[in-house]
This record gives structure tokens, sequence and C-alpha cells, in this order.
């Protein structure tokens, strides 16, 4: 099963902060990651699934159970004409070239998303009015004592950054997209899209993307640049002063200061504009659950 203890955490997501994981794998089998979630469940431990870390914040004091790393869980198969299997750990981006690439339709609105594709469906992943959701036909979840079922994705309750999975483990998606584009054009859309994120936001800074989602028929980038809390800092951590639903690490932060942010930020909106914020980013509890 090759369990490593006492990993830190900070080198395996965006944000490069957080401690520890007490027990940490990267299965590079569907059968590895099974064997992995029937330990973990007969030792009675947390467990949390990690894809790329682009939407996480770990706790400073580090995750009291299994953490299962998927990066090495990367095959992707042309099944049929327009559908993809893809592995959870798969990188998102490189799907959207392979559909791109085939002039097969669907992907081309979700480049610049640093995640992998069960990160991405987990958390029902959305870019320029699209949601992944949209695209997914079935999802192969897996439980301890199983090689994993295959469910249609209408079976899930998908919503806004939201697909209904929860704390079930993301094994395997298989995503129905429209063959029969010309490449060059998905492309060129992809690359528009990527620059317009590039030019708008702290692309290249460590960050989860956006902080918080965005309320009901408001922004929440915009409520913060009304609150005047842009370019404020706390330790390491500063809200973006180029886009400010997205808190950065500008060296040395820890995961503290980035939560006193999101609260002031909380606290602040709900105050001046009787919103409460609600978190996109995910903060795993050091003992499971969440923050
Ligand atoms: C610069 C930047 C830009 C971004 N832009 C966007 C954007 O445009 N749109 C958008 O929606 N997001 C965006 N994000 C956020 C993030 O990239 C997405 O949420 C992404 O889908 C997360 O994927 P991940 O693999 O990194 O998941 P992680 O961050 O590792 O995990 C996120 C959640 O998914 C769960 N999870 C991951 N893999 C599995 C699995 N196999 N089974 C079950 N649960 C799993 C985790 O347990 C956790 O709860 C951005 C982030 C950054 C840093």
């Amino acid at each position: 099963m090759n369990l490593q203890e006492m990993i830190v955490l900070s080198r395996r997501c965006w944000y490069q902060t957080g401690g520890d994981a007490k027990y940490f794998a990267e299965p590079k089998t569907l059968e590895e990651l099974e064997e992995l979630i029937s330990w973990g469940e007969t030792e009675g431990l947390p467990r949390f699934l990690l894809g790329h870390g682009s939407n996480v914040l770990f706790a400073d004091e580090g995750f009291d159970g299994l953490v299962i790393h998927t990066k090495k869980l990367k095959a992707v198969r042309e099944m049929e004409e327009g559908l993809l299997e893809a592995e959870a750990g798969a990188p998102l981006e490189s799907l959207v070239d392979q559909a791109n690439g085939l002039g097969w339709q669907g992907l081309e609105s979700f480049p610049g998303i640093p995640g992998t594709i069960g990160g991405a469906v987990w958390g029902n992943a959305g870019a320029c009015g699209e949601e992944i959701g949209n695209r997914v036909s079935q999802v192969q979840l897996m439980e301890a004592g199983g090689p994993g079922e295959w469910i249609d994705a209408s079976s899930l309750c998908w919503s806004y950054r939201c697909s209904g999975i929860e704390d079930r483990v993301v094994a395997a998606v298989r995503l129905q997209l429209s063959p029969g584009s010309d490449p060059q054009q998905l492309k060129n859309r992809s690359c528009e899209l990527k620059m317009q994120k590039t030019s708008t936001q702290p692309y290249s800074q460590r960050s989860c993307g956006c902080i918080f989602r965005n309320p009901v028929g408001a922004s929440a980038g915009e409520l913060i640049e009304k609150s005047g809390l842009k370019g404020v800092a706390v330790g390491g951590a500063r809200i973006s002063r180029e886009h400010a639903n997205f808190i950065v690490n500008e060296g040395g932060a820890r995961s503290e200061d980035i939560e006193e942010l999101i609260e002031r930020v909380q606290r602040r909106v709900r105050d001046l504009f009787q919103v409460n914020l609600v978190r996109e980013v995910i903060m795993p509890g050091q003992r499971g659950g969440s923050r």
C-alpha cells in the first residue's frame, strides 16, 4: 500500500500551508485505492481525498488521519466517439487539451483550473457560466470492499459548486462530449478564456482560486472590494489587490493568517451588506470534518 507517516501537507497543496498528515498515500492503481479505503475504515481513521490541492486549506495542526493523494491515478481512455473515461487524478487541464485536440466540444470553457478531474467533479467546478457536472455522464464511486460502482450523473444532486458526492470517493469519471467541432476553434476559445483569467486574477500566486462562492445575484469580489478590504494583509496572507475574492500567500503565510482574513471578510460583509459569504475553499478539520 506504500503508506507514509507524518507527511508535510504544505508541499502538496497550492496554498503551501498546513501541517502534517498522520498517514499519507499515493495509490497507483484503483485496486490500491480500494485497499487504502478499506484499511482506513478498519483503523477508524478520518479520511481526506486530495487531488491537486488547489481548493484546500489544511490546518496548521495538520490532519490526524489518512490523506489519499490521487495524483498518480491519471489514466485516460477514449471509450467511443465523444466519450472520455478518466481516473480521478487526471489533470483537468490535460483533459481540456485532449478534448479540444480531438474536436470534441464541451471542455473548452475549463482551461486554467489547476485541479484533477476528481476534484473538479466533486466540487462541480465552473467557469464562464459552464459547470463540469453538465459534461459528466457517469461517476465511479468507490467504497471499502468493492471495485467501485458506476452511477449515472443524473442520480447526483448537482448545484452551484456542489455535486452531492460529499464524503464518497470518486475513482473515475466518464465525460460525454460532442464530437465534430473544429479543433482549432476549440483551442482558440480555451486560449482566449485562459488569457482573460490570467489577466484578471492573481494566477501565478499561491491561492485556492475564489475563496468565497458568489451570493445569489451578486459578486463576492465586488462586495469585498466595496467593504474596503482589498489589499489588507495578515502575516504572509493578503486579500489580492488584483481580485478581491482571492486571498494569496505572499510567502511564509500560515493557514491561520488566511483563516483570519476569511473571518474578517465575512464579518465586514455581513455588517455592511447583511450578506453571509459562504466559503468555496475546503478546510479539512484536524480530525476530519471541516473547520
Ligand atoms: C489559480 C486558481 C484558479 C482557479 N480557478 C477556478 C475556476 O475557474 N473554477 C473553479 O470552479 N475552481 C477554480 N479553482 C479552484 C480549484 O482549482 C477547483 O476547485 C478544482 O476543481 C479543485 O481540484 P483539485 O484536484 O485541486 O481538488 P482538491 O483541492 O485537492 O480538493 C478539493 C475537494 O475535492 C475533494 N476531492 C478531490 N478529489 C477527490 C476524489 N477523487 N474523490 C472525492 N473527493 C475528492 C477533496 O476532498 C476536497 O474536498 C482555481 C484554483 C486556483 C488555485
